[in-house]
């Protein structure tokens, strides 16, 4: 889903991202593979065994006789459009990983729930609410951008500014968090993270001296 950022026309095996290289390119997997496994061996242990891109480096295999197990009659046969555009909202993408998660036995789902709002949704809402602060407003009309607001409020051709970090990109992750955060029981600490973020953005976004307040608050 990413945009290319660089194009290169010739290929080095030796340069590309280091991660390509742990892929296995056997035509199938050894009995070792699999006793490893019953022993719940970390991986690293058994990458002698294993026939990886990492091993083939610099010979003339490492563009040619890749192994795979499961054979197709089109490469380009697959999903056209992945899920993460056909689901809306973050709560519907969330909700299908975590559907995927219930069925598979071998995975955790509360586990796969602490470590999305661990590993991603805290540290996005963490990084968003300090580049709000630290943001910089750019003109919509002349695209002039300023690191501070021009003391005359406006841009030096005339037109309002607009923010290049919005208050609902801060906020995107917050009720998805909270929701699943409570639902699947999360450790207190987690769910105080959580709630700690929820009142720096609330002292941020909301102001102390006026109090939006429904007629049903006084009933
Ligand atoms: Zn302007």
């Amino acid at each position: 889903m990413d945009a290319p950022l660089v194009l290169t026309t010739r290929l080095d095996p030796n340069e590309i991202d280091k991660e390509a290289h742990n892929i296995d390119v056997g035509w199938s997997y050894p009995l070792e593979f699999y006793d490893a496994t019953l022993e719940y061996k970390h991986p690293r242990d058994i990458e002698g065994v294993m026939d990886q891109v990492a091993r083939r480096i610099g010979s003339a295999l490492q563009y040619e006789g890749f192994g795979y197990t499961h054979d197709t009659s089109d490469i380009a046969e697959g999903p056209t459009e992945s899920a993460y555009k056909t689901l809306e909202t973050m709560m519907d993408k969330m909700n299908a990983q975590l559907e995927l998660a219930r069925k598979i036995r071998a995975v955790d789902t509360r586990d796969v729930v602490s470590r999305v709002i661990t590993k991603h949704f805290l540290p996005d809402m963490i990084g968003n609410l300090k580049s709000f602060s630290s943001q910089s407003l750019r003109c919509t009309k002349c695209g002039a951008k300023y690191r501070r607001i021009p003391l005359i409020g406006r841009c030096y051709c005339g037109n309002k500014l607009t923010l290049t970090v919005h208050e609902k990109s801060v906020k995107k992750y917050l009720e998805i968090s909270k929701e699943i955060g409570e639902k699947y029981d999360l450790d207190p600490y987690t769910q105080q993270r959580i709630a700690i973020v929820e009142e720096s953005m609330n002292s941020l976004f909301e102001s102390d001296k006026i109090k939006k307040c429904k007629l049903s608050d006084f009933m």
